[in-house]
């Protein structure tokens, strides 16, 4: 989808803003800002937890492991490539030695989210784990509960599912999650890809 201009512009001083940002604690030890990526105008908007070591190395979000196994998701269930969607985090700078992110860091941060959201203005809000599912829903329910049942936040359909990591720590899981990523793609309107392409 092609982008607005003004929606490019507010990306581009949101994003500045948040590149300068220090807000809170997590601004002591990150290599850089991990601001989001992907199409601003996207129909579908991935949100997950918080950036590790590569995606703070790297300055982009899902780029380690987690984020291959996202790429091959999102083409395998999906039809989907990452630049196709937009991709962000709860918080946008990585918790020391990988720790969860602190809920005043969460509440810090949240306002560049929102407006990351309200630029893009997605069909479909997919929250990746708990982090992004607690916040994005204002709940406290094991995602293991949450998951595969639509929410909304903004106005906008969330569907809250597994965090890559850990579908990579539990492979079992996947099933569920290549479920709730299938009602994704009928809630925005797609076709399923043909069966066959997935490797397990
Ligand atoms: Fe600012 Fe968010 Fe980084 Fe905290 S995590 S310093 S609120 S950009």
């Amino acid at each position: 989808m092609a982008t607005p201009p003004e929606n490019a512009r507010a990306f581009e001083l949101l994003r500045d803003e948040a590149l300068a940002c220090t807000a809170c604690r997590l601004s002591e030890g990150r290599t850089q800002v991990v601001f989001g990526m992907g199409d601003p105008a996207a129909e579908l908007m991935f949100v997950g937890e918080g950036p590790g070591a590569e995606e703070d190395r790297q300055g982009l979000p899902f780029v380690g492991r987690s984020g291959k196994l996202l790429d091959r998701l999102m083409a395998e269930e999906m039809g989907l490539t990452r630049e196709s969607a937009y991709i962000a985090n709860v918080v946008k700078c990585r918790p020391p030695e990988n720790r969860n992110p602190e809920p005043d860091e969460i509440a810090a941060c949240e306002p560049f989210l929102m407006r990351q959201i309200d630029a893009v203005r997605p069909k479909v809000i997919v929250a990746l784990g708990k982090f992004a599912a607690h916040t994005l829903l204002r709940s406290a329910i094991p995602i293991t509960r949450l998951r595969g049942n639509w929410g909304h936040y903004q106005g906008v359909k969330l569907m809250p599912t597994f965090h890559p990591a850990y579908l990579l720590r539990s492979p079992h899981e996947k099933a569920k999650a290549w479920e709730d990523l299938k009602q994704v793609v009928v809630a925005l309107g797609r076709q399923l890809p043909a069966p066959g392409g997935r490797q397990g």
